[in-house]
């Protein structure tokens, strides 16, 4: 029996009159190569677990599912629903949809205790705090993320210390995972084009034992830190000399660590260090 053809995307949005909705951040791509490129570097495999956040019309959905993984999206617009559930009959119900906001989505509950992979091209207004989300959720089984940003975020995600775009994000990454920017993706591919560019970022957790445990305490440092950007740690630190019952500058000397130094230029582990010792003096034994 030979199969039914799908529609294009393109035909898709017409049909069900799909008008991109900026409030969601909506921009498509309808360029299957492209999205072909995006499930090919992700490297998921037939029956792995993968969640899409986003799904749209469908996209980056097809391409994913013609590697015959288990696929779950988590779309927020119920407009998207009849085309997404047309991709699943014919993917024979590899596709699971799930509606809502994907922030309120517990991923390991879905994913029934099996690892899994985050393939998406993510909505600008949200994708920093779905990020953020996972990297600190203890216990969350990404295998990899493989993650559609704007370029400035990807940036952030994968800059080195004492470069331009270094900051708490870059080291909330570095402390559990190897960050990489994979592709650059000019405004000219998406429908309708976003006013920036994009890039793919590809984030691989680090083996257990080399992951830094306590996000938590390295998100509340670097955000002291990075707050006040321009200033010396021992003027953006400040704050925490109550908690540590010690002045900030001597605790910093303690660590070994310049008390004159800006945060772009202390690298991901002296933070660690950092957030290592605020904790062990400040437990509550
Ligand atoms: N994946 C499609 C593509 O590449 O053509 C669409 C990507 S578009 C940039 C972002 C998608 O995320 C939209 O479909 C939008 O409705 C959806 N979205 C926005 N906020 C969301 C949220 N909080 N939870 C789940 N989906 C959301």
């Amino acid at each position: 029996m030979t199969k039914i053809k799908l529609p294009t995307i393109r035909e898709i949005v017409d049909k069900y009159n799909l008008k991109a909705s900026k409030k969601l951040g909506q921009h498509f791509l309808f360029d299957l190569n492209l999205t072909e490129k995006i499930a090919r570097l992700s490297g998921v495999k037939e029956n792995d677990v993968v969640f899409e956040i986003g799904p749209g019309p469908g996209g980056l959905t097809r391409s994913l599912l013609e590697t015959r993984a288990n696929i779950h999206v988590i779309e927020m617009d119920q407009r998207f629903l009849p085309a997404l559930d047309q991709l699943n009959q014919f993917y024979d119900g590899k596709l699971t949809v799930h509606c809502g906001d994907a922030l309120d989505f517990d991923l390991n509950a879905l994913a029934k205790g099996k690892p899994f992979h985050v393939v998406s091209n993510l909505p600008y207004n949200v994708g920093t705090a779905l990020l953020i989300q996972w990297l600190t959720t203890p216990e969350l089984s990404w295998q990899s993320l493989t993650l559609m940003f704007q370029l400035e975020v990807a940036q952030r995600i994968t800059a080195k210390v004492d470069s331009k775009h270094y900051g708490r994000l870059s080291i909330l990454c570095a402390a559990i995972a190897e960050p990489e920017l994979i592709m650059n993706v000019p405004a000219s591919v998406f429908t309708p084009p976003p006013k920036v560019e994009s890039a793919v970022v590809s984030l691989r957790p680090l083996p257990l034992q080399q992951r830094f445990d306590d996000l938590d305490t390295l998100a509340k440092i670097t955000g002291l830190a990075f707050g006040q950007k321009r200033k010396m740690l021992r003027a953006s630190l400040k704050p925490l000399s109550a908690d540590l019952e010690i002045n900030i500058s001597i605790w910093l000397q303690s660590l070994k660590i310049d008390p004159t130094t800006r945060p772009e230029n202390l690298h991901p582990d002296q933070f660690m260090q950092m957030a290592k010792a605020y904790k062990l003096a400040t437990r509550i034994t």
